[in-house]
Protein backbone atom coordinates (compact mmCIF):
# COMPACT_ATOMS: atom_id res chain seq x y z
CA UNK A 1 0.00 0.00 0.00
CA UNK A 2 2.52 2.53 1.16
CA UNK A 3 5.06 1.44 -2.21
CA UNK A 4 1.45 2.36 -4.20
CA UNK A 5 1.05 5.57 -2.81
CA UNK A 6 4.59 6.37 -3.10
CA UNK A 7 4.50 4.86 -7.03
CA UNK A 8 1.23 7.45 -7.37
CA UNK A 9 2.77 10.44 -5.65
CA UNK A 10 5.90 9.92 -7.96
CA UNK A 11 4.11 9.69 -10.71
CA UNK A 12 2.04 13.15 -10.17
CA UNK A 13 5.18 14.68 -8.97
CA UNK A 14 6.66 14.24 -12.35
CA UNK A 15 3.88 15.00 -14.41
CA UNK A 16 4.13 11.40 -16.15
CA UNK A 17 0.74 10.23 -17.33
CA UNK A 18 -0.52 7.70 -19.39
CA UNK A 19 -0.58 8.37 -23.54
CA UNK A 20 -4.71 9.03 -23.43
CA UNK A 21 -6.20 5.62 -24.35
CA UNK A 22 -8.63 5.13 -27.54
CA UNK A 23 -9.09 1.82 -27.22
CA UNK A 24 -13.12 1.66 -28.17
CA UNK A 25 -13.27 5.02 -29.87
CA UNK A 26 -14.77 4.60 -33.16
CA UNK A 27 -14.55 7.10 -36.60
CA UNK A 28 -18.44 7.38 -37.65
CA UNK A 29 -18.24 8.19 -41.53
CA UNK A 30 -21.97 8.88 -42.81
CA UNK A 31 -22.21 10.09 -46.70
CA UNK A 32 -23.85 13.20 -47.35
CA UNK A 33 -24.24 13.37 -50.50
CA UNK A 34 -28.38 12.56 -49.86
CA UNK A 35 -29.91 15.74 -49.01
CA UNK A 36 -31.88 14.59 -46.20
CA UNK A 37 -29.10 12.86 -44.96
CA UNK A 38 -26.95 16.27 -45.25
CA UNK A 39 -29.63 18.37 -43.37
CA UNK A 40 -29.18 15.07 -40.34
CA UNK A 41 -24.98 16.14 -40.55
CA UNK A 42 -26.04 19.52 -40.34
CA UNK A 43 -27.92 19.28 -37.68
CA UNK A 44 -26.47 16.25 -35.67
CA UNK A 45 -25.38 18.50 -32.67
CA UNK A 46 -29.30 18.89 -32.38
CA UNK A 47 -29.65 14.90 -33.13
CA UNK A 48 -27.76 13.73 -30.72
CA UNK A 49 -27.75 16.00 -28.12
CA UNK A 50 -23.96 17.07 -28.32
CA UNK A 51 -21.74 17.49 -31.05
CA UNK A 52 -19.52 14.99 -31.89
CA UNK A 53 -15.48 15.54 -32.65
CA UNK A 54 -15.78 16.89 -36.34
CA UNK A 55 -13.01 15.58 -38.10
CA UNK A 56 -12.85 16.38 -41.10
CA UNK A 57 -14.31 14.96 -44.86
CA UNK A 58 -13.81 13.37 -47.45
CA UNK A 59 -14.63 15.70 -50.72
CA UNK A 60 -13.82 13.21 -53.42
CA UNK A 61 -16.56 10.84 -51.60
CA UNK A 62 -18.65 13.24 -49.65
CA UNK A 63 -18.49 11.84 -46.64
CA UNK A 64 -18.03 13.31 -43.30
CA UNK A 65 -15.89 11.89 -40.42
CA UNK A 66 -16.52 11.67 -36.76
CA UNK A 67 -14.78 10.43 -33.23
CA UNK A 68 -16.70 9.08 -31.21
CA UNK A 69 -15.72 8.14 -27.92
CA UNK A 70 -16.55 4.63 -26.56
CA UNK A 71 -19.15 5.78 -24.35
CA UNK A 72 -21.21 7.17 -26.43
CA UNK A 73 -21.21 5.10 -29.61
CA UNK A 74 -24.20 3.09 -28.53
CA UNK A 75 -26.46 6.49 -28.37
CA UNK A 76 -24.74 7.52 -31.77
CA UNK A 77 -25.60 3.71 -33.24
CA UNK A 78 -29.16 4.09 -32.37
CA UNK A 79 -29.72 7.90 -33.48
CA UNK A 80 -28.98 7.15 -37.03
CA UNK A 81 -30.78 4.00 -36.75
CA UNK A 82 -34.05 5.92 -35.49
CA UNK A 83 -33.15 8.99 -38.33
CA UNK A 84 -32.93 6.13 -41.21
CA UNK A 85 -29.19 7.39 -41.76
CA UNK A 86 -27.01 4.82 -43.37
CA UNK A 87 -23.33 4.79 -41.84
CA UNK A 88 -20.24 3.36 -41.16
CA UNK A 89 -18.53 3.11 -37.69
CA UNK A 90 -15.14 1.82 -38.36
CA UNK A 91 -12.60 0.62 -35.29
CA UNK A 92 -9.75 3.01 -34.37
CA UNK A 93 -6.86 1.65 -35.37
CA UNK A 94 -5.02 2.10 -31.31
CA UNK A 95 -1.74 1.20 -32.73
CA UNK A 96 -1.82 4.68 -34.24
CA UNK A 97 -2.55 6.22 -31.00
CA UNK A 98 0.06 4.71 -29.24
CA UNK A 99 3.27 6.15 -30.36
CA UNK A 100 3.73 8.78 -27.91
CA UNK A 101 6.46 11.05 -28.76
CA UNK A 102 8.98 11.66 -25.74
CA UNK A 103 11.13 15.70 -25.15
CA UNK A 104 14.28 14.33 -27.14
CA UNK A 105 17.35 15.56 -25.84
CA UNK A 106 18.92 18.22 -28.00
CA UNK A 107 22.32 16.76 -27.86
CA UNK A 108 22.06 15.88 -32.03
CA UNK A 109 21.79 18.68 -35.03
CA UNK A 110 18.19 18.71 -36.44
CA UNK A 111 18.91 18.57 -40.44
CA UNK A 112 16.47 18.96 -43.00
CA UNK A 113 16.17 15.29 -43.20
CA UNK A 114 14.45 15.04 -39.94
CA UNK A 115 12.03 17.28 -40.71
CA UNK A 116 11.85 15.31 -44.20
CA UNK A 117 11.34 12.05 -42.24
CA UNK A 118 9.74 12.21 -38.99
CA UNK A 119 7.44 14.78 -36.70
CA UNK A 120 9.84 16.74 -33.92
CA UNK A 121 9.61 18.19 -30.83
CA UNK A 122 9.31 21.59 -30.33
CA UNK A 123 12.79 22.02 -28.81
CA UNK A 124 13.93 20.15 -32.20
CA UNK A 125 12.03 22.68 -34.27
CA UNK A 126 13.40 25.35 -32.81
CA UNK A 127 17.15 24.47 -32.98
CA UNK A 128 16.29 23.63 -36.42
CA UNK A 129 15.46 27.45 -36.71
CA UNK A 130 18.35 28.39 -34.59
CA UNK A 131 21.06 26.54 -36.54
CA UNK A 132 19.45 27.86 -39.96
CA UNK A 133 19.46 31.34 -38.93
CA UNK A 134 23.35 30.76 -37.89
CA UNK A 135 24.14 29.51 -40.72
CA UNK A 136 21.77 32.02 -43.32
CA UNK A 137 21.95 35.53 -41.18
CA UNK A 138 21.09 37.77 -43.44
CA UNK A 139 18.65 35.45 -45.00
CA UNK A 140 16.83 34.26 -42.19
CA UNK A 141 16.02 36.16 -38.83
CA UNK A 142 13.70 34.62 -35.94
CA UNK A 143 11.15 37.44 -34.12
CA UNK A 144 9.58 36.49 -31.22
CA UNK A 145 6.45 37.38 -31.53
CA UNK A 146 5.03 36.43 -27.48
CA UNK A 147 4.60 33.71 -25.71
CA UNK A 148 2.00 30.93 -25.52
CA UNK A 149 -0.01 30.27 -22.06
CA UNK A 150 2.40 27.69 -20.64
CA UNK A 151 5.49 30.53 -21.85
CA UNK A 152 7.18 28.69 -24.85
CA UNK A 153 8.12 31.19 -27.16
CA UNK A 154 5.75 31.95 -30.67
CA UNK A 155 8.76 32.77 -33.10
CA UNK A 156 8.27 34.02 -36.85
CA UNK A 157 10.81 33.80 -39.32
CA UNK A 158 11.44 36.19 -41.74
CA UNK A 159 12.95 35.52 -44.53
CA UNK A 160 14.14 38.11 -47.12
CA UNK A 161 13.86 41.13 -44.50
CA UNK A 162 16.14 43.88 -46.02
CA UNK A 163 14.51 46.47 -44.80
CA UNK A 164 12.76 47.35 -48.01
CA UNK A 165 9.13 48.15 -48.27
CA UNK A 166 8.57 44.22 -50.15
CA UNK A 167 4.69 43.01 -49.72
CA UNK A 168 4.70 40.10 -47.11
CA UNK A 169 3.52 36.13 -47.69
CA UNK A 170 2.45 35.55 -44.45
CA UNK A 171 2.37 31.26 -43.92
CA UNK A 172 1.33 29.91 -40.13
CA UNK A 173 0.86 26.75 -39.10
CA UNK A 174 -0.23 24.12 -36.48
CA UNK A 175 -2.85 26.32 -34.90
CA UNK A 176 -4.71 23.24 -33.91
CA UNK A 177 -2.28 21.24 -31.98
CA UNK A 178 -2.78 17.69 -33.22
CA UNK A 179 -2.21 18.00 -37.21
CA UNK A 180 1.35 17.92 -36.86
CA UNK A 181 1.56 17.10 -40.92
CA UNK A 182 1.53 21.84 -40.78
CA UNK A 183 4.90 21.99 -38.78
CA UNK A 184 7.09 20.16 -40.55
CA UNK A 185 5.57 21.72 -44.18
CA UNK A 186 6.43 25.02 -42.81
CA UNK A 187 9.78 24.19 -41.59
CA UNK A 188 10.47 22.38 -45.18
CA UNK A 189 9.75 25.89 -46.88
CA UNK A 190 11.88 28.11 -44.39
CA UNK A 191 15.15 25.41 -45.26
CA UNK A 192 14.10 24.98 -48.77
CA UNK A 193 13.46 28.84 -50.05
CA UNK A 194 16.74 29.72 -47.72
CA UNK A 195 19.10 26.88 -49.37
CA UNK A 196 17.59 26.75 -52.61
CA UNK A 197 19.91 29.64 -55.20
CA UNK A 198 17.04 29.49 -57.53
CA UNK A 199 14.46 31.37 -55.41
CA UNK A 200 16.52 34.56 -54.77
CA UNK A 201 14.78 35.79 -57.41
CA UNK A 202 11.48 35.48 -56.09
CA UNK A 203 12.92 36.63 -52.42
CA UNK A 204 14.26 40.19 -53.85
CA UNK A 205 10.65 41.17 -54.91
CA UNK A 206 8.97 39.23 -51.49
CA UNK A 207 9.26 39.06 -48.21
CA UNK A 208 8.25 35.59 -46.66
CA UNK A 209 7.29 35.63 -42.61
CA UNK A 210 6.46 31.85 -41.61
CA UNK A 211 5.33 30.90 -37.81
CA UNK A 212 5.81 27.13 -37.67
CA UNK A 213 4.40 26.54 -34.57
CA UNK A 214 0.99 28.74 -33.67
CA UNK A 215 0.65 26.39 -30.80
CA UNK A 216 3.05 25.11 -29.10
CA UNK A 217 1.55 24.09 -26.12
CA UNK A 218 -1.33 22.18 -27.74
CA UNK A 219 1.27 19.97 -30.03
CA UNK A 220 4.01 19.23 -27.18
CA UNK A 221 0.12 18.08 -25.58
CA UNK A 222 -0.61 15.89 -27.76
CA UNK A 223 2.32 14.31 -28.29
CA UNK A 224 2.87 13.39 -24.78
CA UNK A 225 -0.39 13.03 -23.13
CA UNK A 226 -3.29 12.67 -25.99
CA UNK A 227 -2.82 12.26 -29.59
CA UNK A 228 -6.01 13.81 -30.96
CA UNK A 229 -5.65 17.55 -28.53
CA UNK A 230 -6.39 20.27 -30.82
CA UNK A 231 -6.93 23.21 -28.55
CA UNK A 232 -5.01 25.63 -26.79
CA UNK A 233 -3.70 24.55 -23.26
CA UNK A 234 -4.69 27.75 -20.92
CA UNK A 235 -7.07 26.75 -18.07
CA UNK A 236 -10.04 28.06 -16.56
CA UNK A 237 -10.41 27.92 -12.79
CA UNK A 238 -14.29 27.06 -13.21
CA UNK A 239 -14.26 24.19 -15.43
CA UNK A 240 -12.52 20.68 -15.23
CA UNK A 241 -11.68 21.30 -19.63
CA UNK A 242 -9.02 23.69 -20.48
CA UNK A 243 -7.87 25.10 -23.79
CA UNK A 244 -9.81 26.95 -26.56
CA UNK A 245 -10.18 26.11 -30.49
CA UNK A 246 -7.95 29.34 -31.48
CA UNK A 247 -8.72 28.87 -34.81
CA UNK A 248 -12.53 30.32 -33.50
CA UNK A 249 -11.08 33.34 -31.52
CA UNK A 250 -9.90 35.88 -33.84
CA UNK A 251 -11.73 39.04 -33.79
CA UNK A 252 -14.07 38.70 -36.56
CA UNK A 253 -17.34 37.55 -36.21
CA UNK A 254 -16.10 36.04 -33.18
CA UNK A 255 -19.01 33.44 -31.41
CA UNK A 256 -21.38 33.67 -34.12
CA UNK A 257 -21.61 30.49 -35.90
CA UNK A 258 -19.86 27.39 -35.87
CA UNK A 259 -18.45 27.22 -32.32
CA UNK A 260 -19.08 26.21 -28.80
CA UNK A 261 -19.13 28.52 -25.90
CA UNK A 262 -18.87 25.46 -23.68
CA UNK A 263 -15.26 25.02 -22.48
CA UNK A 264 -15.15 21.20 -22.79
CA UNK A 265 -16.35 21.32 -26.43
CA UNK A 266 -13.45 20.64 -29.11
CA UNK A 267 -14.77 24.27 -31.30
CA UNK A 268 -14.62 26.36 -27.55
CA UNK A 269 -13.98 29.79 -28.97
CA UNK A 270 -12.60 31.72 -26.01
CA UNK A 271 -14.10 33.59 -23.11
CA UNK A 272 -13.91 36.62 -25.47
CA UNK A 273 -11.39 37.33 -28.83
CA UNK A 274 -8.27 36.93 -28.36
CA UNK A 275 -8.71 35.56 -24.93
CA UNK A 276 -5.87 33.14 -26.31
CA UNK A 277 -2.28 34.49 -25.69
CA UNK A 278 -0.75 32.68 -28.77
CA UNK A 279 -4.12 34.47 -31.27
CA UNK A 280 -3.45 37.98 -29.50
CA UNK A 281 0.52 37.98 -30.65
CA UNK A 282 -0.10 36.42 -34.06
CA UNK A 283 -2.88 39.15 -34.22
CA UNK A 284 -0.56 41.86 -32.97
CA UNK A 285 1.93 40.72 -35.43
CA UNK A 286 0.18 40.54 -38.33
CA UNK A 287 -1.84 44.12 -37.48
CA UNK A 288 2.04 45.88 -36.99
CA UNK A 289 2.50 44.86 -40.88
CA UNK A 290 -0.52 44.74 -42.38
CA UNK A 291 -0.39 46.97 -45.00
CA UNK A 292 2.33 44.91 -46.45
CA UNK A 293 0.92 41.58 -45.91
CA UNK A 294 -0.65 40.84 -49.48
CA UNK A 295 -1.15 36.95 -49.03
CA UNK A 296 -1.71 34.43 -45.94
CA UNK A 297 -2.14 30.80 -45.34
CA UNK A 298 -2.81 29.07 -42.53
CA UNK A 299 -1.82 25.50 -42.70
CA UNK A 300 -4.24 23.15 -41.55
CA UNK A 301 -4.61 19.21 -41.83
CA UNK A 302 -6.52 17.12 -43.28
CA UNK A 303 -8.55 16.86 -46.34
CA UNK A 304 -6.79 18.28 -49.33
CA UNK A 305 -8.35 21.65 -49.56
CA UNK A 306 -7.96 24.86 -50.25
CA UNK A 307 -10.07 27.01 -48.35
CA UNK A 308 -11.08 30.46 -49.66
CA UNK A 309 -13.00 33.26 -47.37
CA UNK A 310 -15.78 33.94 -45.95
CA UNK A 311 -16.22 31.06 -43.76
CA UNK A 312 -18.33 32.50 -40.62
CA UNK A 313 -21.35 31.91 -42.83
CA UNK A 314 -22.33 30.56 -45.87
CA UNK A 315 -23.43 31.59 -49.45
CA UNK A 316 -21.25 35.29 -48.87
CA UNK A 317 -17.68 36.20 -50.86
CA UNK A 318 -15.36 38.85 -50.79
CA UNK A 319 -15.97 40.98 -53.56
CA UNK A 320 -12.31 39.75 -55.22
CA UNK A 321 -13.45 36.36 -55.12
CA UNK A 322 -12.87 35.46 -58.56
CA UNK A 323 -9.14 36.43 -57.52
CA UNK A 324 -9.07 34.11 -54.57
CA UNK A 325 -10.63 31.41 -56.58
CA UNK A 326 -8.08 31.92 -59.67
CA UNK A 327 -5.05 31.78 -57.49
CA UNK A 328 -6.38 28.96 -55.64
CA UNK A 329 -7.07 27.00 -58.38
CA UNK A 330 -3.53 27.58 -59.67
CA UNK A 331 -1.88 25.98 -56.54
CA UNK A 332 -3.88 23.22 -56.93
CA UNK A 333 -2.64 23.09 -60.22
CA UNK A 334 1.03 23.13 -58.60
CA UNK A 335 -0.26 20.39 -56.14
CA UNK A 336 -0.95 17.89 -58.66
CA UNK A 337 1.77 18.66 -61.00
CA UNK A 338 4.12 17.08 -58.19
CA UNK A 339 2.61 13.86 -57.82
CA UNK A 340 -1.08 14.02 -59.13
CA UNK A 341 -2.83 15.09 -55.43
CA UNK A 342 -6.01 16.19 -55.77
CA UNK A 343 -6.69 19.45 -53.77
CA UNK A 344 -10.09 21.27 -53.68
CA UNK A 345 -10.49 24.43 -54.21
CA UNK A 346 -13.78 25.54 -52.11
CA UNK A 347 -15.42 28.37 -50.16
CA UNK A 348 -15.01 27.59 -46.64
CA UNK A 349 -18.35 28.83 -45.44
CA UNK A 350 -20.07 26.81 -47.69
CA UNK A 351 -20.00 23.10 -46.28
CA UNK A 352 -21.34 21.60 -43.60
CA UNK A 353 -20.73 23.47 -40.85
CA UNK A 354 -19.39 27.61 -41.29
CA UNK A 355 -17.02 28.95 -38.80
CA UNK A 356 -16.39 32.09 -37.29
CA UNK A 357 -13.58 33.35 -35.94
CA UNK A 358 -11.21 31.60 -37.70
CA UNK A 359 -7.84 32.84 -39.24
CA UNK A 360 -8.37 33.16 -42.37
CA UNK A 361 -11.26 35.07 -42.31
CA UNK A 362 -9.82 37.67 -39.84
CA UNK A 363 -6.63 38.05 -42.13
CA UNK A 364 -9.16 38.65 -45.32
CA UNK A 365 -10.83 41.53 -42.64
CA UNK A 366 -7.65 43.27 -42.30
CA UNK A 367 -7.27 43.85 -45.93
CA UNK A 368 -5.09 40.70 -46.61
CA UNK A 369 -5.95 40.10 -50.71
CA UNK A 370 -4.95 36.43 -50.79
CA UNK A 371 -5.96 34.58 -47.70
CA UNK A 372 -6.49 30.81 -47.30
CA UNK A 373 -6.52 27.96 -45.57
CA UNK A 374 -5.23 25.00 -46.63
CA UNK A 375 -5.89 21.55 -44.87
CA UNK A 376 -3.56 18.89 -46.23
CA UNK A 377 -3.27 15.19 -46.85
CA UNK A 378 -4.53 12.60 -46.44
CA UNK A 379 -8.17 12.64 -48.15
CA UNK A 380 -9.36 9.11 -48.83
CA UNK A 381 -8.09 7.19 -45.93
CA UNK A 382 -8.73 6.80 -42.13
CA UNK A 383 -4.86 8.47 -41.15
CA UNK A 384 -6.72 11.41 -40.74
CA UNK A 385 -3.85 13.57 -38.62
CA UNK A 386 -1.74 10.41 -37.93
CA UNK A 387 -0.23 10.68 -41.29
CA UNK A 388 2.39 7.99 -41.98
CA UNK A 389 5.93 9.59 -41.21
CA UNK A 390 6.92 8.24 -44.56
CA UNK A 391 4.46 10.36 -46.30
CA UNK A 392 5.87 13.79 -44.38
CA UNK A 393 8.23 14.61 -47.53
CA UNK A 394 5.71 14.20 -50.22
CA UNK A 395 3.15 16.49 -48.87
CA UNK A 396 5.89 19.35 -47.72
CA UNK A 397 6.94 19.46 -51.52
CA UNK A 398 3.50 19.52 -53.11
CA UNK A 399 2.33 22.33 -50.59
CA UNK A 400 5.78 23.98 -50.83
CA UNK A 401 4.72 24.59 -54.68
CA UNK A 402 1.27 25.94 -53.57
CA UNK A 403 2.93 28.81 -51.53
CA UNK A 404 5.63 29.52 -54.67
CA UNK A 405 2.42 29.99 -56.56
CA UNK A 406 1.36 32.22 -54.29
CA UNK A 407 4.62 34.05 -53.71
CA UNK A 408 4.75 34.73 -57.35
CA UNK A 409 1.22 35.65 -57.81
CA UNK A 410 1.90 38.46 -55.21
CA UNK A 411 5.34 39.51 -56.56
CA UNK A 412 3.80 40.10 -59.94
CA UNK A 413 0.25 41.89 -58.32
CA UNK A 414 2.40 44.19 -55.44
CA UNK A 415 6.20 43.55 -56.17
CA UNK A 416 8.31 46.46 -56.19
CA UNK A 417 11.17 45.35 -58.66
CA UNK A 418 10.18 43.44 -61.66
CA UNK A 419 13.08 41.25 -62.43
CA UNK A 420 11.84 38.17 -64.34
CA UNK A 421 13.23 34.41 -64.43
CA UNK A 422 11.99 31.86 -66.82
CA UNK A 423 10.58 30.20 -64.17
CA UNK A 424 8.62 32.59 -62.32
CA UNK A 425 7.40 33.95 -65.99
CA UNK A 426 6.16 30.49 -66.72
CA UNK A 427 4.30 30.05 -63.26
CA UNK A 428 3.01 33.63 -64.15
CA UNK A 429 1.37 32.46 -66.87
CA UNK A 430 0.39 29.62 -65.92
CA UNK A 431 -1.48 32.18 -63.14
CA UNK A 432 -2.93 34.20 -65.84
CA UNK A 433 -4.50 31.26 -67.95
CA UNK A 434 -8.43 31.70 -67.95
CA UNK A 435 -9.98 29.57 -65.12
CA UNK A 436 -13.44 28.54 -64.91
CA UNK A 437 -14.63 30.92 -61.53
CA UNK A 438 -18.33 28.94 -60.66
CA UNK A 439 -18.51 28.93 -56.81
CA UNK A 440 -17.16 25.43 -55.81
CA UNK A 441 -18.93 24.08 -52.61
CA UNK A 442 -16.80 24.15 -49.69
CA UNK A 443 -16.90 21.71 -46.59
CA UNK A 444 -15.96 22.72 -42.62
CA UNK A 445 -12.32 23.46 -41.56
CA UNK A 446 -10.48 20.41 -40.24
ZN1 LIG B 1 -7.22 22.55 -38.28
Amino acid sequence: MLLQLLTISVVISTGIAEYKNYDGFKILEVNFQNPRVKKYVQEIDKNLGFMPDFLGENWKQKQAHYFIDKDSVEKVRSNLAMNNITYQMRDVNPQLFKVRRKRRDLNGVVTINDVNNRYLSYDEQMQFLNTLSQQYPDDVKLQKLGNSYEGRALTAVRIGDDGSNKPIVWIDAGVHAREWISYNVALYLVYTIVTQPVYRDLLNSVQLIVVPNTNPDGYEYSRTNDRMWRKTRSRFSNSRCGGADANRNYPFFWGTQGVSHHQCSEIYCGSRPQSEPEVLALTNAIQREETRIKGYIALHSYGQEILYPWGHTMHTYPSDVKDLIRVGKAMAKAIKAVNNTDYNVVNSGDGLYPAAGASDDWAKSRGIKYSYTIELSPVDDYTGFVLPEERINQVCREAFQAIQVLMIEVKTMFGIRSVTSSASSAQSSLLLKHMRSTISRGFGRG
